[in-house]
């Protein structure tokens, strides 16, 4: 296996080992692979295989340069007891018609922690393959799960320093208290002022910043990223797709090989984008349900053609997907733009100079895998409460976001093939949403006094991860201005003299 940036050469190539430490291209394109694997798989006989068989099969197929062994010792460290569930990924069988594949078992309580606990392993032993000698420096800038989620996966792994920086009065408030809570000798988190775009593009453009890196390099460090531009965490999110189909299939809820539909909340894009591997390299997916809040540029994109990022951003309940920049999309277009970089460079420079790009019609054509819809907060506040009524089940916002797009498109549409609504954080982490979608009452409580407020009404256990924010003392919020984001990250490489 070889990868290769969106906007590079096509002879330009790594191996996965490299593609992960580097993690975003000099170019700033993303890493993909020169060809897909076309694995022979049984789909049969990977229904038997536990949710750590499974990652490691995926890992395989993709990172064919990382050995047996430090594939199987990466898997059993990253998807052990920091999960709730043995399962690591639970699948929910709910009357009201669609399943819910839970992703919210580990440490932080979102799905990041699927990806975000495999991640360091991998670069950890991408580091003895390349025998590289220098610090990495993981820049990552978070709409609120990434942040908790890599600062607890790298915590205290050696040779790692990490920075994490979130929109200022942009997460939730028990997002913001497990951010400052992390403990590790490695880890600093800072509040930018913006919003989530602005640090993104900002990490983005440091990456990138040819002088900058060189003063790393001369302090014996380099950058690396935990965000889904890499592709380190893009390809361990692919399990979950095989995983779960093979629950269903050994329920009995669907025969083996038939197509099912996932709907994804989707923000930078990288969730679902595996799941569009997953359909690539051969799992039987019909449709990937494309769900986005109020800031619904993807969904204007998938019906029209045009992205455009000329609009309002709106803060909403659903944090992590206050986004209007999706970086992994850039992916998906240098697939449907039948992999021509050059095409990739141009509409990434209108999006630069403009804030919008026209695809073709036949690149559109492309897209008929995807359907894509939004829900705004009304519509997640009543999605939550007509779950709960109809299931007994809570949901958190951005789960309710999907669950009501897909609901819509089923009821419009007639589409009766089984749909897995991925849920992608526990409704422990935004206790204020849930508590006054499913009550009706207005919320006065936040934070951990919201968490204990909403554990009375739902009377289930507590995650590890939300009972462990109430022992810890957390830091104090540290905000800074864009413009002194590089200052903060030079003071926290030391210098190796
Ligand atoms: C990050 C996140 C999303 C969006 O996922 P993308 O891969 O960025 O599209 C959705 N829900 C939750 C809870 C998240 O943390």
């Amino acid at each position: 296996m070889e990868y290769r940036s969106t906007r590079g050469n096509r002879k330009q190539r790594l191996t996965g080992a490299a593609a992960v430490l580097q993690g975003l291209a000099p170019d700033g394109g993303l890493y993909v692979p020169v060809k897909f694997p076309q694995p022979e798989f049984k789909l049969g006989e990977m229904n038997g295989l536990s949710y750590q068989q499974v990652a490691k099969t995926v890992l395989k197929w993709f990172f064919d340069d990382f050995s047996d062994d430090q594939l199987d010792r990466s898997v059993l460290a990253a998807y052990g007891e920091q999960f709730d569930r043995a399962e690591i990924v639970s699948v929910t069988n709910n009357k009201a018609g669609n399943y819910y594949m839970e992703l919210f078992h580990g440490p932080t309580l979102a799905f990041k922690d699927l990806a975000l606990q495999v991640l360091p392993q991998l670069m950890t032993n991408a580091v003895e393959i390349q025998q590289l000698k220098q610090q990495i420096v993981i820049l990552t800038a978070t709409s609120g799960d990434t942040g908790t989620a890599s600062m607890r996966g790298f915590r205290n792994v050696t040779g790692t320093q990490v920075i994490v920086f979130y929109p200022e009065g942009g997460v939730s408030p028990v997002q913001l208290k497990q951010m400052l809570s992390q403990q590790g000798d490695n880890l600093q988190v800072v509040a930018v002022k913006g919003n989530f775009d602005k640090a993104q593009s900002m990490v983005k453009q440091i990456f990138n910043d040819r002088e900058f890196n060189q003063q790393l390099h001369d302090r014996g460090a380099q950058f690396s990223s935990a965000n889904s531009m890499n592709i380190g965490r893009l390809i361990p999110q692919i399990a979950y797709y095989f995983y779960t189909y093979g629950q269903l299939v050994n329920r009995g809820e669907i025969s083996n090989g038939e197509a099912i539909n996932f709907a994804v909340p989707t923000g930078n894009f990288g969730d679902i984008l595996a799941g569009y591997y997953a359909k690539k390299i051969g799992l039987p997916i019909k449709k990937l349900i494309c769900a986005s809040n109020q800031n619904n540029v993807l969904t204007d994109f998938f019906k029209t053609g045009v992205y455009d990022r000329n609009r309002p951003f709106y803060l909403t309940n659903s944090p992590s997907m206050d986004i209007l920049v999706s970086s992994n999309l850039e992916r998906l277009l240098f697939m449907i733009a039948d992999e021509d970089e050059q095409l990739v460079i141009s509409l990434m420079e209108q999006l630069q100079q403009s804030g919008k790009y026209e695809i073709s019609t036949a690149m559109k054509n492309q897209l008929d895998d995807f359907v894509a819809g939004s829900a705004n907060e009304d519509e997640i506040s009543q999605e939550i409460k007509r779950v709960f009524d109809e299931d007994g089940y809570a949901i958190d916002p951005h789960t309710a976001v999907a669950s009501s797009v897909a609901h819509r498109y089923q009821q419009k549409s007639g589409d009766k093939t089984p749909t897995v609504v991925v849920a992608t954080a526990s409704p422990y982490k935004f206790p204020e949403t849930v508590f006054a979608a499913i009550t009706g009452k207005s919320v006065k409580q936040v934070g951990l006094s919201a968490v204990t407020q909403l554990n009375e009404l739902l009377q289930d256990k507590l995650p590890a991860g939300i009972q462990e924010l109430f022992e810890v003392e957390s830091k104090k919020e540290t905000v800074i201005e864009p413009e002194r984001m590089e200052e903060t990250i030079i003071k926290s490489v030391p210098n190796r003299d």
